[in-house]
C-alpha cells in the first residue's frame, strides 16, 4: 500500500485493544497525515511511559513512583485492602470512587486447569502487607467464575488465620476484567453487598 513502515505500524496498531484491521488503518492515516502534531507527541509519550510506568512493589498497581500514588496517599483508609485481579479493575474502582481503602492487584486468579498456582500471581506480597499495617479488612473483588471463587476460597483461608476478615463482593458482578462497562452505581452496590467468606 504505502511501504513497510506503513504496513509494520497498522499491524503493531491492529494488536491493541478494541483495534481492528480497520480502525488501525484509520488510526495510522490519521497520524500520517499530521506527524508532526499527533504521532511525534504520541511516539514520546510512548516511551516516556514506557520508561518511567512500573507495577508498585507494595500493591501491583501502575504508576511512575513506586510506592504507587494510593499507597503513600495518607487520606485513605488504610485499614481495608481491596483485592483485584488486575489493574483495570483498579481504574474502573478508582474511576467510581466506591473504594477509599487500598488495593492490591493480584495480576489473575488461580487456574489449576490452566496451571496457575498462587506462586504465579501476586499473593506473597499481600500476606506480607497484613501484620506490618493495621488492616482489618480485605474486601476480595474476583471475578464470579470457577477460578474467582477458587481464588477467594484460597486466600481467605490464608488471610483468617493473620486476623482480617475477609469479605467478597456481591456475586454476579463481573469482576476481572469486566468492571469497567459498570456504572458507578452499580459497582457501589456491588462493594456495598459484599459478604464474609
Ligand atoms: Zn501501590
Amino acid at each position: 500500500m504505502g511501504g513497510p513502515e506503513i504496513e509494520h505500524l497498522i499491524s503493531l496498531l491492529g494488536k491493541l485493544p478494541g483495534m481492528g484491521p480497520r480502525s488501525a488503518r484509520r488510526a495510522a492515516l490519521r497520524m500520517l497525515q499530521a506527524p508532526e502534531a499527533r504521532m511525534l507527541p504520541l511516539a514520546a509519550a510512548l516511551a516516556e511511559a514506557a520508561r518511567a510506568v512500573k507495577p508498585c512493589a507494595d500493591c501491583g498497581n501502575l504508576d511512575s513512583r513506586d510506592p504507587c500514588s494510593i499507597c503513600v496517599d495518607r487520606s485513605r483508609d488504610r485499614s481495608v485492602i481491596c483485592v483485584v485481579e488486575g489493574v483495570g479493575d483498579l481504574w474502573a474502582l478508582e474511576r467510581a470512587g466506591v473504594h477509599r481503602g487500598l488495593y492490591h492487584v493480584l495480576g489473575g486468579t488461580l487456574s489449576p486447569l490452566a496451571g496457575v498456582g498462587p506462586e504465579d500471581l501476586n499473593i506473597g506480597a499481600l500476606l506480607t502487607r497484613i501484620p506490618e499495617g493495621a488492616v482489618t479488612e480485605v474486601i476480595l473483588a474476583l471475578s464470579a467464575t470457577v477460578d474467582g471463587a477458587t481464588t477467594a476460597h484460597y486466600l481467605s483461608d490464608r488471610l483468617r488465620p493473620l486476623g482480617v476478615s475477609v469479605t467478597r463482593v456481591g456475586q454476579g458482578v463481573p469482576m476481572g476484567g469486566a468492571l469497567d462497562v459498570l456504572d458507578d452505581g452499580t459497582l457501589a452496590a456491588a462493594l456495598r453487598a459484599r459478604r464474609s467468606i
